[in-house]
């Protein structure tokens, strides 16, 4: 079959690798038919991301149709349009009881490197570094999907790839985001980052009942799409002090809720990153300028929540004196994808929202090299691209 592979920073390419197969009887196998590149893919890209070997097939959005189908599944049959959740989750073990399925404790076969290095292993994810399992990934024609009773959900007739696609990672992120913002009816949510994550956290956040919802970002298709389809005030980070502005937009009292849905790679410092090879190379972006991390802790009212979807790896300098003093809380993670599978595609079938809006590019799998630059340079208007193998 032909797949993306890492290469190292800057290098995918579509190559052909071996067709998966079943290895376990809970693993069913889908042809692909729509896979979307994240924001996560780009900390690969960027070669932030530890832990990842040369061919690595990569991607974690995928949707398609059950191909072949191991003797234990019981939920799943050949034929069945499914889409996967990035986590992987075995469905039974003491975190997926409680519904923390991104912290499953049996599906990453690395746990004892990752224990090393975080004290305890999170579940494993597709497409990702070899810490957090090294599954092969969904941008490719075929995927082995493991426990397949727990992740994937099947697809009511009648809704199309683009109005489903997104469940398997982005619209579930934004929606936990939003939750783990604790937001109160009436509050003033602030979200850093209006990429396709910063989007569903923004249409999340209206679905809790927030007063106003406040888009921060230097891109303008970003922060249009952010004030069109997500009803949302903006603040351009190019134009004006971010904590001048949010406190002269909340009398200042700053935002009760803030949302970094922005994650690392933003103004990396070399200090900060000084601890990994890997990810010394890659200081290319700014250094002068704040971490949306430090920024949300400065901007946030006494009292308040910071929710960070955004993915860090390593170690971050915070203030955290001043987290402490303003008594914050922090609430983060990996998205627990399958709590949110069932609800969220009521609302789709509801007709509450259409995901689909945050597409810019739909682009063949074969193309995939050149899509991953355009959506990291953010050229030709690109928010979110899906791929068509
Ligand atoms: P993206 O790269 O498309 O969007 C990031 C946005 O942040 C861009 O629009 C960029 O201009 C903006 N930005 C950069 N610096 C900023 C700053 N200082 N202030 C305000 N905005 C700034 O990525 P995405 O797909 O939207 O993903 C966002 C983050 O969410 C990434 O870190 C990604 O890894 C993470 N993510 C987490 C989960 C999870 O389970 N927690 C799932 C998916 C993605
Ligand atoms: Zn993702």
């Amino acid at each position: 079959m032909k797949a993306v592979r890492w290469h190292g920073k800057s290098d995918v390419r579509v190559e052909d690798a071996p067709d998966p197969k079943i290895e376990d009887p809970g693993d069913v196998v889908i042809q692909i038919t729509s896979t979307a590149i994240c924001g996560s893919d780009l900390h690969l890209y960027n070669g932030f991301m530890p832990g990842m070997k040369a061919g690595d097939i990569i991607g974690h959005e995928p949707m398609g149709v059950v191909v072949e189908v191991g003797r234990d599944v019981r939920r799943l049959a050949k034929g069945d349009r499914v889409v996967v959740p990035f986590t992987i989750s075995c469905g039974h073990c003491w975190f997926c009881e409680q519904t923390m399925f991104s912290l499953c404790d049996n599906s990453n076969p690395n746990a004892e490197q990752a224990r090393k290095q975080m004290g305890h292993s999170p579940a494993g994810l597709f497409g990702f570094s070899h810490l957090l399992g090294g599954f092969p990934g969904g941008q490719a024609e075929y995927l082995r999907v493991p426990s397949a009773d727990v992740g994937p959900i099947k697809v009511p007739e009648g809704l199309s790839d683009e109005q489903v696609l997104f469940l398997s990672d982005i619209f579930p992120t934004g929606y936990m985001a939003a939750e783990n913002a604790e937001i109160a009816p009436g509050d003033t949510v602030a979200v850093w980052g209006c990429g396709p994550v910063g989007q569903f956290a923004i249409q999340s956040a209206w679905m809790f009942d927030a007063g106003r919802v406040i888009a921060i970002d230097r891109i303008p298709e970003r922060l249009r799409m952010a004030e069109t389809n997500g009803r949302a005030e903006t603040i351009n980070t190019d134009e004006v002090d971010v904590y001048e502005k949010l406190m002269e937009m909340t009398n200042g009292r700053g935002p009760d809720r803030c949302i970094d849905a922005v994650g690392a790679e933003a103004h990396a410092s070399s200090s900060v990153w000084s601890a990994m090879d890997t990810m010394r190379e890659a200081i290319h972006l700014e250094s002068d300028k704040p971490y949306v991390l430090q920024e949300a802790i400065r901007c946030c009212r006494k009292g308040g929540t910071i929710s960070v979807p955004g993915v860090y790896v390593g170690s971050v300098q915070l203030p955290f004196g001043a987290a402490m003093n303003k008594a914050l809380t922090f609430r983060m993670g990996q998205t627990h994808v399958q709590r949110y599978l069932d609800p969220l595609m009521k609302k789709i079938e509801e007709g509450k929202i259409d995901p689909s809006f945050v597409i810019t590019h739909r682009v063949p799998l074969m193309d995939a090299a050149k899509a991953y630059e355009t959506f990291r340079d953010k050229e030709d208007e690109c928010i979110k691209v899906v791929l068509k193998p």
